[in-house]
């Protein structure tokens, strides 16, 4: 692995030309983002770490945060009630769809998508004199290993044009997964989504789940053990929205997109990996990320489902 940092160069050089896709356009302030910034990191589970490119550009973590506040809420709720809450199948659909709620028990199908994301955050209440705003700000820092702070023009860009968030946070309401505080849960879900972090940070995420649960430098438990299965086979099958199956069949981790260009994958026991740059494809992921995450994957054999023994 020594030859990794020179790895992650090449592959920054290589993808670097390539301009395909849109800045995530439908929140304005996402829209107007350097699209060139290009980044790459890794942090194995022994707290060392890589990078190359532009590894200190802050971005928002968006939809990478949902998988970090799924499992804050099952430690706090416990898996059956979760599950009676919100689903863990994949709906084959966009990641902001109305339309992706159980049939019969009206729960959202999985975590990862908006709606049940939405319904997570509403399970993530004030305790002990903190809000809940401040609790998930915490928890990231713990992940990162430092203080984070919110994009305040994320956020209220985002807040200002959500309506289809909250009318999939009403029909939630509706169906009584969600309770009354339909404003604040929707805020909630904002402010992680305008959490401000650099590529590095989002790896030690990535590598604290590989690790499972504990964070490769602090060496601090910052999720049960216990829940990592629940999180990573929801990442796995989920994560990657209307294109899981085609990232299960071709990379074999779990894996988070955002739609500002983040993205982060898990080699489970092994390391974390996060890519940033903000050309998104139609489906809401980095499109330098994943060529590069997927040249990674395949260089060294790190596929879930590849043996390493032969
Ligand atoms: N905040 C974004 C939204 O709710 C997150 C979507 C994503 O990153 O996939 O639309």
């Amino acid at each position: 692995m020594e030859n990794l940092n020179t790895y992650l160069q090449e592959l920054i050089q290589k993808h670097r030309s390539n301009t395909e896709g849109t800045t995530a356009n439908y929140i304005p302030e996402l829209a107007r983002v350097a699209t060139d910034k290009f980044a790459m990191a890794i942090v194995t589970c022994d707290g060392t770490i890589y990078q190359a490119g532009d590894v200190e550009v802050p971005f928002t973590l968006q939809s990478t945060s949902k998988p970090f506040v799924y499992a804050m809420a099952l430690e706090e709720h416990g898996r059956e009630f979760m599950r009676s809450r919100v689903g863990v199948e994949p709906s084959g659909e966009a990641f902001n769809s109305i339309v992706e709620l159980e049939k019969q028990t009206h729960r959202p199908y999985n975590p990862m998508i908006n709606s049940g994301a939405i319904a997570v955050s509403s399970f993530i209440k004030d305790q002990k004199g903190l809000s809940r705003e401040k609790r998930v700000l915490d928890l990231f820092g713990a992940y990162t290993n430092h203080q984070l702070a919110i994009d305040e023009k994320v956020f209220q860009s985002e807040k200002q044009t959500a309506h289809r968030n909250r009318s999939i946070a009403h029909l939630l309401r509706h169906f009584d997964v969600i309770g009354d505080d339909i404003d604040e849960s929707l805020d909630l879900y904002f402010k992680q989504c305008s959490i401000l972090v650099n590529t590095i940070d989002l790896a030690l995420m990535a590598g604290t789940l590989a690790n499972n649960g504990v964070q490769p430098q602090t060496k601090k438990i910052i999720v049960k053990p216990d829940y990592i299965a629940d999180v990573l086979s929801l990442m796995l099958t989920c994560g990657m929205y209307d294109s899981a199956g085609e990232w299960a069949y071709t990379v074999g981790l779990p894996a988070k997109s955002g739609v500002s260009g983040g993205l982060l994958a898990v080699v489970p026991g092994k390391m974390g990996i996060a890519a940033y740059s903000p050309l998104i494809d139609q489906q809401g992921h980095s499109i330098r990320g994943v060529l590069a995450i997927k040249e990674l994957v395949k260089k060294y054999k790190l596929s879930m489902f590849r043996s390493t023994h032969n």
